[in-house]
């Protein structure tokens, strides 16, 4: 199993990294991002602490973890400074919590973190076709969600992708052990949003090419 976007007691999930890397192994991932929520103050303390979680493991060489950030409720006006910064700060993953139709996010939330070129927009809601145009372009992943409520949206964020020529990545967005999916479960819930299983496929192999290529340059610094 191959997923980015999880959460630990570093926001609002339920368990502490070391917990969370262990159940996530049991549960079969081979790359797993820890992506806590963070705004503009709370990540200069969340972001080394994944960091140095994902370090710390990589180091036994079993499975990839990548310390992540989901920026979540930042301005607009300041995600492009956020982005900036979240990579300074060592993430190896930056996620923008995008519009979801649960939340109230503010509109120009999506447009705003693709422009900034995060890595994942996740659960971009009502996503429209222009900014699915851009993520193209800009080579940022729309996310097929896992959670409850952002899931809604997962039909068309499937159809406004593909007609877009962007690509998508599943996100449990696991706040808790049983909110991470296998990977059979995983491409059920993709399945669900009307990909054919050559797409669900290719969106895996992607993730994996995508978790391969920031694992190297993670080494590599
Ligand atoms: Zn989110
Ligand atoms: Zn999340």
């Amino acid at each position: 199993m191959i997923d980015f976007h999880t959460h630990t007691t570093l926001s609002d999930g339920e368990l502490i990294p070391a917990e969370q890397i262990r159940r996530a192994e049991v549960r079969g991932y081979r790359m797993l991002g820890i992506s806590d929520h963070a705004d503009l103050g709370t990540m200069t303390s969340i972001i080394p602490m994944v960091v140095e979680a994902a370090r710390r493991e990589n180091e036994l060489g079993r499975m990839k973890v990548f310390g992540g950030v989901e920026l979540t409720y930042v301005r607009p006006v300041h995600i492009a400074e956020f982005v900036g910064r979240a990579r300074e700060l060592g993430a190896a993953v930056v996620i923008a919590h995008g519009e979801t139709i649960a939340e109230p996010v503010e509109p120009g939330t999506n447009r705003t973190a693709i422009e900034a070129g995060v890595d994942i927009l996740a659960h971009p809601g009502l996503l429209s076709l222009d900014d699915a145009r851009l993520a193209a372009r800009r080579g940022v992943l729309l996310e097929i969600s896992g959670k409850a409520g952002h899931s809604l949206c997962n039909g068309h964020v499937a159809q406004i992708a593909r007609a877009a020529g962007a690509k998508l990545i599943f996100g449990s967005d696991a706040h808790n052990p049983a909110q991470m999916p296998d990977r059979a479960q995983a491409e059920r819930i993709c399945r669900g949003a009307g990909l054919s299983d050559e797409e669900v496929q290719a969106m895996f192999a992607n993730a994996e090419q995508f978790g391969r290529r920031i694992y190297e340059s993670i080494a590599k610094s």
